[in-house]
């Protein structure tokens, strides 16, 4: 039986994920940052789904003014 590694692309830069020096198997590096080859991905994939969730659809016509209690 051949065991065949399965081949994991990144989904930010869909490069294959780094292996360690045996080829076959992941560094304690990038299984810490999986499914990403690296933490600038990682980084790109949070930004990207944060930005979605704080973008709010639609105009804001009128910009609420910020209460300032004068003293
Ligand atoms: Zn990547």
């Amino acid at each position: 039986m051949s065991q065949k590694a399965p081949t994991l692309c990144c989904p930010i830069c869909q490069s294959p994920l780094p292996l360690g020096p045996d080829g076959k198997t992941l560094t304690d590096a990038t299984k810490k940052l999986l499914p990403f080859c690296s933490a600038r991905c990682q980084l790109v994939d949070l930004s990207n789904w944060l930005g979605e969730r704080y973008t709010v659809p639609g105009e804001s016509t009128d910009s609420p003014a910020p209460e300032q209690p004068e003293a």
